[in-house]
């Protein structure tokens, strides 16, 4: 990491970043209000960190211990500003802002009047963004694979419809990408593009997706440590692109005995991120706990543990769901669960440690 003096001019930042290439590295130069920090990406073992303290323009220089370095509290409150979290601004919603945000909608669409019913539904509950699954990742090829499985029109199709519903509704919408090839397509139409947790290690992918510059959604693999997961956040940073939304989604359970919950909710995993990152932090009790039962207590209790928002699985009539149909609540009980959850927030908001 090179700080940079207050009045650094633009030579000596292009400097500074002419240096860091001649090792073979990439820069990240971020420019606060105040200064402007250059953080090196790549290998910097070989680095003479002493020879860049030298250099005209800087203030400090010296390595940054872990893996995750774009991405880390330090580097971020250098440029920002102690106590600056990063707010990321999408289609009038500030996910990381003061108030916490509700993602909802179908785990996947299923048809236009479907999607649309839902949307509505969930914009009067008080949701924010709008989600849905074109491309699905499914644990078996014989099980419904959503709209993006029938070939690039009917893609598109469905793509459009969450546009044309976010639109009329004033809702920003997240999809997923599940790979490569449908990056353009999904770019072309979503506000915030989703990284499933299966996905979460296909750095191609992370690097890929992050070169279109719009915020994304990245979710938790269930067998990931929260360090492994910042690495990979990491990849996304790397490409320039810090509107990199993380979202806690559970880990495998453990143990021989009937598994109560589809995946083991790591609450304690969000103010844990919190204090190593400036990147806000969702978490989606749908998929953690497989449970609509479980879904009031568990919202509350992840805005309890400080989370930026929640991404809730939402249908009018959760048993005729094609997918995930046993952990989907109505758009009533949304509305309760925003409204619990906002006045748990107001409660903490004055006394919340964050970082
Ligand atoms: C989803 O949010 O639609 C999803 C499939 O979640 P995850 O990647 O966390 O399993
Ligand atoms: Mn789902």
């Amino acid at each position: 990491m090179i700080i940079m003096k207050a009045e650094a001019t633009k030579e000596e930042i292009a400097n500074v970043v002419k240096e860091i290439k001649k090792y073979g590295l990439k820069a990240d130069v971020s420019r606060g209000e105040y200064r402007t920090v250059i953080g090196l990406i790549g290998d910097e073992s070989r680095v003479d960190f002493s020879h860049f303290a030298t250099l005209p323009g800087v203030k400090e220089a010296r390595p940054i211990e872990t893996p995750y370095k774009l991405i880390s509290l330090e580097y971020g409150q250098r440029f920002a500003g102690e106590g600056e979290r990063r707010q990321i601004p999408v289609g009038g919603v500030t996910i990381g802002g003061d108030e916490p945000v509700f993602i909802a909608g179908p785990c996947t669409v299923e048809s236009k009047e479907q999607l649309f019913r839902i949307a509505e539904a969930v914009k009067a509950a008080g949701a924010h963004i709008l989600r849905g699954g074109v491309f699905k990742p499914r644990s078996s090829v014989h099980s419904f694979q959503g709209l993006g499985a029938n070939g690039r029109e009917e893609a598109e199709e469905a793509l459009s419809w969450l546009r044309e519903a976010g639109d009329k509704l004033g809702m920003p919408v997240v999809t997923e990408v599940r790979g490569e090839a449908q990056i353009d397509l999904v770019a072309r139409y979503a506000d915030i593009i989703q990284i499933g947790a299966r996905n979460m290690y296909n750095q191609d992918l992370l690097s890929s997706v992050a070169r279109k510059g719009k915020p994304i959604l990245f979710k938790r693999h269930f067998g990931a440590g929260v360090d492994e997961f910042l690495s990979f956040a990491e990849y996304i940073a790397a490409e320039g692109n810090k509107d990199i939304i993380l979202c806690e989604r559970g880990i495998l359970p453990i143990g021989k005995s009937k598994n109560y919950t589809r995946y083991t909710f790591d609450l304690a995993s969000v103010p844990a991120i919190q204090k190593e990152t400036y990147l806000p932090v969702l978490a989606d009790p749908s998929h953690a706990t497989g449970r609509r039962d479980l879904i009031f207590n568990m919202s509350c209790a992840a805005i309890a543990a400080g989370a930026n928002g929640l991404m809730i699985e939402t249908h009018y009539d959760p048993s005729q769901a094609l997918v995930d149909a046993q952990q989907m609540i109505t758009p009533e009980e949304l509305k309760e669960v925003i409204t619990a959850c906002q006045r748990i927030h107001q409660l903490m908001a004055p006394v919340m440690q964050r970082g």
